[in-house]
This record gives structure tokens, C-alpha cells and sequence, in this order.
């Protein structure tokens, strides 16, 4: 008998390599890492372990990567809704954000919104905001992993006044982190109409140099792009690939409204895509044409960008909007199947941020990065085919116990990093604040 770490038991293990959920099988974990997966009773017979978990009517799936996300958003969620892209933008979320961001709400936000994010399975989500060691902080205490984006624009926030000091203060906290196991820089101009050529390619050089995946917001409207042609005579991604930008190391975001000279350089040039179907629905922005891409061989991965636009971080719903809006905008139940929203949300959204061979799938060698979601509940009885109903029919509450790299930070619906009255509190007293001094647009 070989003596290991922890030993999961689970009815069903969907190791999103292959189609069919392996049953009543065991995961071997050694130092936070998959070391075998066989047979329950073949792991009972060679391995023993003082930690040994069983999830007789469970699926074990790989941790959910949110391609996507402003998380200190959270304390805007509700503030402004029903609003097209760029009215809530310019007369409520920056307005919003001139006013209270600073290191302590991002702090507070980014705990709270890790929070949500556990609970609903999520292991991974990729980051673009301010006060960019807040959020390093606050996934450092919550286990989770992180991908921080180095904000850059134009206009001056209480982050940073300057393109150089958004630069230069990203750049510091790229330095601090660089050997962190969990949490990673990356550079992430904020969008076409926010940032100027000479500063893309300023980007761009830095990219190359610290070897960093670059995040856009990339065509998220029609106006967008109108207003690009109106001012340079170029669509956004042309003006993007005449720059150089649009390369496999590019995550671009939202990506609607594509022509077919659009898809002629995206077909050339490969760069991820990552889709946030729910956001774009409510700010009523555009499709993009996920089926499309995929059929063209580019990675297009998931995302649900900020609670102010969603209004939630939940993965769950993600990959359902993803493949009901996919029927509905191609008129072909059989497009977006409920597998390959499962992969969207686990194994593409980590080859967009370049950590496929660490995690994104439950394979051998790669991190035990797990959920384990209760399908014996009236909401997802009878079980036929558990990915139909995680993506079909499983609500956030049926996710009951949550790994990284190991390391339990949900067990039995209990967040083990986080302290979840103080971070109610926490949400109660900021909103009580922003809500209090009269936000007026
Ligand atoms: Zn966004």
C-alpha cells in the first residue's frame, strides 16, 4: 500500500479530455497534484491516506476559470441597470469608481467577490481593474488563482494619473508577484477607445519583454466600431493588427460584431477569444459568433466580466447563456453542445491564459483543481448524463466542496479561507456608505 496525501472518491468524474464521465472512480492526490485516477476500488486496494473524501452522488469536475472578470465590481453590482454600454459607463460605473475606489475597497470587493466566485466553483479567474496588489492580497488569503491584469488608459483615475504611472505602478506589482504559485500579471489595455496607438505599442514591447498575455475589451459594440472607422478609417481589430496586437498571446474580449475582413485576420493571426454572453445580452452590446471561431480553430474561452454588467460571477449560468445563446443566434439546437460549454469555462479558458498544462482539466500531472457538485437533489433528478445537467439544470447551491492545488476552500458549502459574516458585513457597510452620500450621476 502507498501512502498519499488525499484520496477523493466520486459517482462521476467528468475529466473534460474525454466524452464519457468515468464512474464510481478515485482521484490520488500528492502535494496538491493528480497522481493517478483509477477505479474506486482499485484505489482502495494500492493507495491509503489519512484524508480520504467520498462523493457517492456527486460529479467531480475540473475547477471553472473565469476568463473574465472586474471582481471589485461586486459592490457596484444593482448600482446602475438596464443601460446601454456607454451611457453606464460615462454617467454611472466611472463617476462610481472616481469616487470610491481605493486599496481598501478593492480589498473588500475582491474578498467579497472571491467569495461568490468559491462558492459556485470557480478556481481561476482573470482579472482587469486598479490597486492591483489589493486584489493580489485578497486571493493570496483566499487561496484562489488569479490572473491581474496591468490596467492602461488614457484618462486618469485615483489608480493612476498617467500612462506611464499605470505602467509603472503594474510593473511593480508584476515584480512583487513574479514567483507567486498562484497569481500572475498580465497587461490589459483597457479597450480601443480608451488607449492611444503609441501606447499599445509601448504595450506591446513590454509584453514581449516579461513574456505577459495581453487582455482587451476588443468590439464589444456596434458604436465601437462606427466610431473607429469615423475617426482612423479602420475597424478596431484592423487597427489592432496593423499595431501588431492581434498575435496567439492576445485574450481578446467580447469580440461582436465581426465582418468577414475581421475573421480573415482573426483566421490569421489565432488570438483567444473570450466570450461573456450575459453581459453582453443585458448591455444589449452584441453576439459574438462563437460557433464561427471554434469552427475556424481559435480558443474561444468563457467569461462573465464585472457583477455591475452580469449582475453575478457565476460560471454555472455562464456556460448555459453560452450555449442557449449559440442555438438561438445560429438556429441550431446541436451548436454550442453542453460538453463544449464545459470546456469553454475549464480547459480553453486555461489555454487563453497559457496554464493548460498546470490545470484546466482533471488529468495526471496537472493540479487538483476540483469541484464537486450534489447532482442527488430534486433540482437534478434523474441523472441520465451529469454534463447535461450541470450545464442544463444544476443551480450555484448544489457545488459543495471546492480544491486548489489540494487545498480545500469550500468543504460541505463552508468557505474554509474566508470568514463569510464579516465579509457581509463588509458588503453591508460599503453600500451603506456609496448608497448614503447620494450617488448621483
Ligand atoms: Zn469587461
Amino acid at each position: 500500500m502507498e501512502h498519499v496525501d488525499q484520496l477523493i472518491h466520486a459517482k462521476w468524474i467528468i475529466t473534460s479530455e474525454q466524452d464519457t464521465p468515468l464512474e464510481n472512480h478515485a482521484l490520488v492526490i500528492q502535494q496538491g497534484i493528480i497522481k493517478a485516477i483509477l477505479p474506486s476500488d482499485m484505489a482502495a486496494e494500492h493507495y491509503e491516506s489519512n484524508v480520504v473524501q467520498r462523493y457517492p452522488s456527486h460529479m467531480m469536475i475540473p475547477g471553472l476559470i473565469n476568463c473574465h472578470t472586474h471582481i471589485a465590481m461586486n459592490y457596484f453590482r444593482g448600482l446602475a441597470d438596464d443601460l446601454a454600454l456607454m451611457n453606464w459607463l460615462n454617467h454611472y460605473i466611472w463617476p462610481a469608481e472616481k469616487k470610491w475606489v481605493s486599496q481598501e475597497f478593492v480589498y473588500d470587493a475582491s474578498l467579497f467577490a472571491m467569495a461568490e466566485m468559491i462558492r459556485c466553483g470557480t478556481t481561476c479567474f482573470n482579472d482587469m481593474y486598479f490597486f492591483l496588489q489589493a486584489t493580489a492580497e485578497a486571493a493570496d488569503q483566499a487561496g484562489i488563482r488569479a490572473h491581474i491584469g496591468i490596467t492602461v488608459m488614457e484618462f486618469p483615475t485615483r489608480w493612476a494619473a498617467t500612462t506611464d504611472e499605470y505602467i509603472k505602478r503594474g510593473l511593480d506589482f508584476y515584480e512583487a508577484y513574479q514567483n507567486h504559485p498562484r497569481i500572475k500579471a498580465t497587461l490589459a489595455p483597457h479597450a480601443p477607445y480608451t488607449v492611444a496607438d503609441q501606447t499599445f505599442i509601448k504595450i506591446k514591447e513590454i509584453a514581449d519583454r516579461h513574456q505577459l498575455k495581453i487582455n482587451l475589451h476588443l468590439h464589444e459594440t456596434a458604436d465601437e466600431v462606427n466610431q473607429s472607422v469615423a475617426e482612423v478609417k479602420k475597424r478596431p481589430i484592423k487597427r489592432l493588427h496593423d499595431l501588431g496586437l492581434i498575435t496567439p498571446d492576445l485574450i481578446a474580449i467580447h469580440m461582436t460584431e465581426l465582418n468577414d475582413e475581421d475573421l480573415a485576420i482573426l483566421e490569421k493571426t489565432k488570438p483567444n477569444i473570450v466570450h461573456c454572453p450575459e453581459s453582453n445580452m443585458k448591455l444589449a452590446s452584441g453576439v459574438c459568433p462563437v460557433a464561427t471561431l471554434d469552427k475556424m480553430g481559435l480558443n474561444v474561452a468563457l467569461g462573465t466580466d464585472g457583477a455591475a454588467s452580469n449582475n453575478d460571477l457565476n460560471m454555472l449560468g455562464e456556460m448555459r447563456s453560452a450555449a442557449f445563446l449559440a442555438k438561438l443566434t445560429t438556429k441550431n439546437p446541436e451548436t454550442l453542445a453542453a460538453k463544449q460549454a464545459l470546456a469553454m469555462a475549464t480547459l480553453h479558458s486555461a489555454k487563453a491564459l497559457g496554464i493548460d498544462s498546470l490545470t484546466g482539466s482533471i488529468s495526471v500531472d496537472k493540479a487538483a483543481d476540483l469541484v464537486a457538485i450534489q447532482l442527488d437533489e430534486i433540482e437534478t433528478l434523474p441523472v441520465y448524463h451529469p454534463i447535461s445537467q450541470l450545464i442544463y439544470a444544476a443551480s450555484r447551491h448544489q457545488v459543495t466542496d471546492v480544491w486548489v492545488m489540494g487545498k480545500q476552500l469550500l468543504k460541505n458549502r463552508k468557505l474554509t479561507t474566508l470568514d463569510e459574516p464579516m465579509l457581509m458585513d463588509k458588503a453591508r457597510y460599503w453600500a451603506k456608505k456609496i448608497g448614503s452620500t447620494g450617488f448621483t450621476p
